[in-house]
């Protein structure tokens, strides 16, 4: 199949040469377990005697360093009565600092150091024992012949491998062979650019050849930064490798190529540690070193701080005795250390899309926690006498007053990072230990979502577009906190926003501000509240209101009589479903008549966690659970979950999705509203009508494997 195949099927000779025995052992229990792809002949004999030798290639043991000038003598005897093969002498470990930094001359074309690691020999044997086959270590089959002294276990080369796997075919593999040719590259990476096989495929055959390990995302995912930064970053970015264990003096370096002698030198003097290659993912490798150097960049600044700050602790201290402190932490606010700090802080939480960052003093420590996609994770720990300093910080880039410690405080502030502008709500609180604070970043991206991006089905925006556009009545978004309530209203600002409407808003607070939308911020302190500030906007002519929630009956009142006096009013309520919403407003005193009349649409929320693409699994799921959803068991077999991988952190998870209900006020559904008719009347009704239920959605997306069938179930209750 290959006019290299005659050659490379020959077998390799090395020549194992030396003093003692136990260096031999060593050795040659390595060589038996090296898979080189081809045959390989093992010679072994005394270097003071066997100076005539028929290899390819010799090792010759240097194992005493005071013997070095016998040793050089007999290396030379080798060159010369031999047909000048290359040898590499293997020196011992303690020996090496003599060998490299006084360069006393060893005769020899290669040093290794014993003990030898298998990766470190079978790539010196493939760098210098094939001057036939310079590549032909990589590919193509033929078992070995049986040969006379010590033989490598019959290896397989990488395509045969595929072959015995039933993952390609002759065909493949002959194509992939010419492809390699062409383009001088490794016959795995052949096969995965003509697409016959993926990088996961390549991996488990490579890791299988070489005898070496796979890194699992949960090791990226959980590596420990101190162990990451004993590789400097522009060495890991050179090599693309990355340290994810430590155990005593082995580091373990993921990377995509084991067999780099190079790197594999070249950290092993960095670090003056063993290194252990294991393969991994080339892009799982870089965005583990994206991410952890970046992380440990942030950890430095912060504990640079903490050397800062032990000079100011006395200094704080001696002066909190006289009067309270706030030109200190003013002052420490403005201190660079601490603005970098909190610069990594709010950058950190934009790239990993968290909504919330927590500044919480503990009894001993400070803690900073994420909020991502619904879950809070700690991220750093500043030392806690920074705290002052940071919030300072904090409050004068929000405006607010350094002085008040006792009293909860909320502002905003604009951070520009690069080119971007984003916007955050701070809000201050004082807990026993301390101020709190709270930033919650305000995803611009997130708001200007239109309807077709919030997750609704086809027909569901169907429903929602045709009854945002009506000309009045009103439009209740419903759902608990965090439900995403207002990015859906948001969306419905924005699809029917133009010129030639007047549209305001009454939040609390206002979350986000929209081109050419009035927008109010209602504060119930200082006596504005929802009621008095809609009061104020029916007298401002509006076509389109959106009142941030709906808590009480005069707001109620209100809500209902823009709704019917020509307004379109969005809104939002908390309850857990669409038909309890009509309940809550008969609750809180709207007569059924009005409320009927008024009503266009209450959409039920809830957020679910998407499953990150990257490591998505299908698993069959016991037939009861199956049925007990409704679901018939014929025909769904298999949920979907993920299994954790670089991208996602480890949890299964990247972003989230809304599911909905959609209520419609058919002519049906008013006259029941209108008949005041009991919940669980109006839920049949819509159900006849063919409303979808939170859960019913919910399940829709784990059956298509958008999200997990726990998610749904913990997110939708049913009744
Ligand atoms: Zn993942």
């Amino acid at each position: 199949m290959d006019s290299n195949n005659g050659k490379t099927s020959e077998p390799l000779k090395l020549a194992l040469l030396g003093y003692s025995r136990k260096d031999f052992d060593h050795i040659t229990q390595l060589v038996n377990l090296i898979d080189l792809g081809r045959p390989l002949k093992l010679s072994v004999g005394d270097l003071s005697k066997m100076h005539k030798v028929d290899c390819d290639l010799a090792i010759a043991i240097l194992d005493n360093i005071s013997n070095l000038d016998t040793y050089n003598k007999h290396v030379s005897l080798v060159k010369q009565e031999s047909s000048n093969p290359p040898i590499v002498c293997a020196a011992r470990e303690a020996d090496r600092q003599i060998l490299e930094s006084y360069r006393i001359g060893v005769k020899t074309d290669h040093i290794i150091f014993m003990p030898i690691q298998i990766e470190r020999l079978a790539a010196m044997i493939r760098r210098f024992g094939s001057g036939a086959s310079g590549d032909g270590g990589r590919y193509d089959a033929a078992p070995p012949d049986a040969t006379r002294t010590v033989i490598a276990p019959s290896p397989l080369r990488l395509g045969e491998l595929f072959l015995k796997k039933g993952l390609i075919t002759k065909d493949d593999l002959e194509r992939a062979l010419e492809h390699q040719k062409q383009n001088n590259m490794y016959i795995g990476d052949a096969l995965i650019d003509l697409g016959i096989i993926n990088e996961d495929q390549k991996l488990k055959c490579l890791a299988e050849q070489l005898k070496t390990a796979v890194a699992a995302p949960r090791q990226y995912a959980s590596v420990d930064l101190n162990v990451v930064a004993l590789i400097p970053e522009h060495t890991a970015r050179r090599f693309n490798c990355i340290a994810i264990e430590r155990h005593g003096n082995e580091l373990v370096v993921a990377t995509t190529d084991v067999l780099n002698l190079n790197m594999l030198d070249t950290l092993r003097d960095m670090t003056d540690m063993r290194i252990t290659a294991i393969l991994g993912k080339k892009d799982d490798i870089a965005t583990s070193i994206n991410r952890c150097y970046n992380d440990i960049a942030s950890h430095k600044d912060a504990s640079r701080l903490t050397e800062d700050m032990d000079d100011r602790v006395e200094y704080v201290k001696r002066k909190e005795k006289e009067n309270d402190n706030e030109e200190e932490a003013a002052v420490a606010g403005a201190e660079l250390g601490i603005i970098k700090l909190v610069n990594i802080l709010i950058t950190n939480a934009i790239r990993d899309h968290a909504s919330d960052i927590h500044i919480e003093p503990m009894e001993n420590e400070l803690a900073v926690r994420y909020r991502i996609d619904g879950d809070m994770r700690k991220v750093m720990s500043p030392p806690k006498q920074s705290h002052h300093a940071i919030v300072a910080r904090i409050k004068i880039l929000s405006d607010l007053n350094i002085a008040e410690r006792r009293l909860p405080q909320d502002g905003r502030m604009a951070v520009k990072i690069g080119q971007r502008e984003v916007d955050v709500r701070v809000s201050t609180l004082p807990t026993i230990f301390g101020e709190k604070a709270v930033l919650r970043i305000l995803d611009k991206e997130a708001f200007e979502k239109n309807t077709a991006s919030l997750g609704l089905t086809q027909s569901d925006e169907r429903i929602f577009r045709s009854q945002i556009a009506k000309p009045y009545g009103l439009v209740i978004v419903a759902g608990p906190t965090g439900s995403g309530k207002s990015t859906t209203l948001y969306s419905a600002l924005q699809a029917v926003k133009n010129v030639a409407k007047n549209i305001i808003t009454a939040e609390d607070p206002v979350e986000f501000h929209m081109e050419g939308i009035n927008q109010v911020n209602v504060n119930t302190k200082t006596g504005l509240t929802f009621s008095v500030a809609l009061r104020s906007i029916l007298r401002q002519d509006p076509d389109v209101v959106l009142i941030g929630e709906i808590r009480d009956g005069e707001t109620a009142d209100i809500a209902i009589k823009m709704a019917l006096t020509g307004h379109l009013v969005f809104s939002t309520l908390h309850t857990n479903d669409a038909a309890s919403a009509i309940a809550r407003f008969t609750d809180i005193g709207i007569p059924p008549l009005l409320l009927g009349s008024a009503l266009n649409l209450v959409a039920a929320q809830r957020l679910v966690r998407k499953i990150c693409p990257k490591c998505k699994i299908e698993y069959k799921p016991p037939a009861e659970l199956i049925e007990s959803l409704g679901l018939d068991p014929e025909k769904v077999t298999q949920f979907y979950k993920g299994s954790g991988c670089v991208t996602c952190n480890g949890t299964g998870f990247a972003g989230r999705t809304a599911i909905f209900e959609m209520l419609q006020v058919t002519k049906n559904i008013r006259k029941l509203i209108i008949k005041n008719a009991p919940t669980t009347e109006i839920q049949e009704a819509a159900a006849a009508e063919n409303m979808k239920t939170l859960r019913q959605a919910g399940v829709e997306l784990a059956v298509n494997g958008t999200t997990t069938i726990e998610q749904v179930l913990a997110a939708t209750v049913e009744i």
